[in-house]
């Protein structure tokens, strides 16, 4: 039997691209394994790890935590998923990460998700929670029936301190600054892959499409 190679992607996006939606779309049709970094530090954090201690600083501030803390622990993951193909989800978000992943792994194929940075600005700023529920609102295009209140408990929505205007921006700096050049490291590797566009469900069909080429045996 002719052992069957193994697909490794990743997903790129400003925070707030609609990563988190497309992924979701793409494990689910695709059967791919997911890993997200975000999740996985919020997963510590609210575990109250000790790498979720160590980074919540960062994440609070919305500085991207130190390179060998998130390539350790996403490496480690990774291992636990070695023998299914994987969509790998916000890592790496710097060159020195992607070069640390490309000793190990060498992904077949990066999304990239390109987005207008203002139409971001608006729609994480515009994103309220219910903490216990873990529902999420829109102020813009799903908002709550009481401004700040949750529709089920009637219990108050809080906004995540990285959604925060002031912190928003300096996600995006940082995007801008660190990440960018990732998309540059993958483009002369020649395996990136621009979807343009503002809204999730206008994009997927073209991702749709693409992946369905390069994963034909699945869908
Ligand atoms: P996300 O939900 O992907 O926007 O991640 C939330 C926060 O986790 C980010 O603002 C960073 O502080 C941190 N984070 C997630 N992925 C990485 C990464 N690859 N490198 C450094 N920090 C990260």
């Amino acid at each position: 039997m002719v052992a069957r190679a193994l697909f490794r992607a990743i997903i790129m996006g400003p925070p707030g691209s609609g990563k988190g939606t497309m992924s979701q779309r793409i494990v689910q049709t695709f059967g791919l394994q997911h890993l997200s970094s975000g999740e996985l530090l919020r997963t510590n954090l609210a575990n109250g790890t000790e790498f979720g201690l160590q980074a919540k600083s960062f994440i609070d501030e919305g500085k991207l935590v130190p390179d060998d803390m998130i390539t350790r622990i996403i490496l480690h993951e990774l291992k636990k998923i070695n023998q299914y193909n994987w969509l790998l989800d916000g890592f790496p978000r710097t060159v020195p990460q992607a070069e640390e992943l490309h000793k190990v792994y060498q992904p077949d194929t990066v999304i990239n998700l390109n987005v207008p940075f203002e139409t971001i600005k608006e729609r994480l700023t515009s994103r309220w929670i219910h903490p216990s529920s873990g529902r999420v609102y829109n102020t813009d295009f799903n908002p709550p029936k009481v401004t700040g209140i949750d529709d089920l408990t009637g219990e108050p929505l809080i906004q995540r301190d990285d959604d925060k205007p002031e912190t928003v921006i300096l996600r995006l700096q940082a995007y801008e600054e660190l990440t960018q050049p990732v998309l540059e490291y993958y483009k002369n590797k020649g395996i990136l892959e621009v979807f343009s566009g503002i809204e999730t469900n206008k994009i997927w069909p073209h991702v749709h499409a693409f992946l369905g080429k390069k994963l034909p045996t699945l869908r």
